[in-house]
């Protein structure tokens, strides 16, 4: 287990000299089409700091996308995933199971929404998941169409790019998508043209009359959300829309699919998004912050969809690998015991506050938005004109790189920047980092 000081440490320049030769030898080697947000190479992961090869020590706002809640190196991880190591690595569920995978299913019936029947199925990407559930979805209903919205991301799979929005970097070149798959508008308050206040109604009835007027809602297998929008810039859809959407589905026998993938676990101050507005999805896929680094995912839902798809229909070589389902046994301790929930909430507190008293003096911040640990800010070139300033938030992420702070930046027009800070960071060290952040503000 990692134990490194919790203290933002910048020694040489940002990469350096072992980071950058790591990374010639990692362009000479490693596809092109695989990116980094900072090519500084990792030595060890503790908390809410990074440590590089050359020994510098970075405040850690990004989790690797969500997925390090509870740390990169937490302790009831790295002692369930190393035990397991030792009994075995893998067997395939499909062949003679294990207990571990009972006992995540068992753990996402308790925590996911809604006291009805609950069966999971798990996976190894977030990707995976979002086709499993659009399999099982389609099983279940005997349809075929899939809804998804403006601004959505669920993957890169062949499926999932058909069904997220974004064409750069996700989709450019690699058609023909998956057919079958049918866009419709999200309550996106900040620029809804008639106001945030009207978001939410507006978007849901344009939503439903694109569904029933050129889909029809009777071949309609799922509709699939993100219930905090992530890559599309940490939209949360106004107030009303999810709930509309909703009664939608269940009034016309569709498959209510919340993909949780990075909004799940904690992120947001709830086990899932959906519990703010009391949304009990009939299917839910989660991943990232599930397993405490480990690559795991899940579809959960009632018992009766997931039960429709024949035996051998669903699976894997490698899905709810036992090292992976001792990791998520771990995380999900670390966050009971630490009540990751409560920590989301204070972080959120400290973040919204000191960002509002930035956007006062900053006029490039446009919105400040998000719940949780799951934060972001719009960037624009006028608040009148909501004109988006991708290169304010290209130039912001830069300089918070080059003092030891990671920062990611999302969003269809590439000026969100987002924070994600793993839950059990230190209250010093968000704050350190938020100076940075403010300082970068001021230089910009
Ligand atoms: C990351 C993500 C996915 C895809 O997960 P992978 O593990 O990268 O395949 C799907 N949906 C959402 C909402 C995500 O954030």
């Amino acid at each position: 287990m990692s134990d490194i000081p919790q203290e933002r440490r910048v020694v040489t320049a940002i990469p350096g000299p072992k980071s950058q030769e790591l990374q010639q030898r990692r362009v000479a080697a490693v596809a092109a089409g695989v990116g980094s947000t900072l090519p500084v190479f990792t030595a060890r992961v503790d908390r809410g700091i990074i440590e590089d090869v050359d020994g510098n020590r970075l405040i850690d706002f990004g989790s690797g996308i969500a997925v390090t809640s509870v740390g990169a190196s937490a302790e009831a991880v790295v002692r369930r995933a190393s035990a397991q190591l030792q009994d075995f690595t893998h067997t395939c569920f499909m062949v003679t199971p294990y207990e571990g995978y009972v006992a995540v299913a068992e753990a996402l019936a308790e925590l996911t929404p809604g006291d009805h029947a609950k069966k999971s199925a798990l996976f190894n990407s977030g990707a995976e998941a979002v086709e499993n559930a659009v399999k099982i979805a389609r099983a279940y209903t005997k349809r075929t169409a899939v809804v998804v919205f403006d601004h959505g991301y669920h993957g890169r799979t062949n499926l999932t790019m058909g069904m997220t929005a974004k064409n750069m970097p996700y989709k450019h070149g690699f058609g023909p998508f998956a057919p079958e798959v049918y866009r419709v508008p999200v309550a996106y308050g900040y620029r809804w043209p008639t106001g945030a206040e009207n978001a939410g109604p507006e978007a849901a009835a344009q939503a439903i009359d694109t569904i029933t007027k050129q889909v029809g809602a009777e071949n309609v297998a799922a509709i699939v959300i993100e219930p905090v929008l992530g890559e599309g810039g940490f939209i949360e859809p106004a107030k009303g829309f999810l709930p509309e959407i909703v009664k939608f589905a269940n009034d016309n026998g569709i498959v209510f699919v919340a993909d949780e993938i990075q909004s799940g676990f904690c992120r947001t101050g709830q086990w899932f998004a959906c519990e703010d507005e009391g949304i009990v999805p009939d299917l839910i896929t989660t991943a990232k912050g599930i397993a405490g680094g480990l690559p795991l995912a899940a579809v959960t839902g009632r018992a009766e969809i997931m039960d429709a798809a024949h035996a051998g229909g669903l699976g894997g070589t490698y899905g709810g690998n036992p090292v992976a389902c001792a990791g998520a046994l771990g995380a999900i301790e670390t966050m009971k015991e630490l009540d990751l929930n409560a920590k989301a909430k204070e972080i959120e507190a400290t973040m919204k506050a000191r960002l509002t008293a930035m956007q006062e003096k900053f006029a490039v911040i446009g919105d400040i938005r998000g719940r949780g640990a799951m934060i972001a800010i719009e960037l624009v070139k006028d608040p009148a004109t909501k004109e988006p300033h991708p290169e304010a938030a290209a130039a912001l992420a830069k300089a918070c790189h080059a003092e030891g702070v990671l920062v990611l930046t999302c969003g269809t027009y590439g000026n969100v920047l987002r924070f994600l800070p793993p839950l059990v960071i230190g209250q010093d060290l968000l704050n350190e980092g938020l100076d940075v952040i403010e300082n970068a503000f001021a230089a910009l």
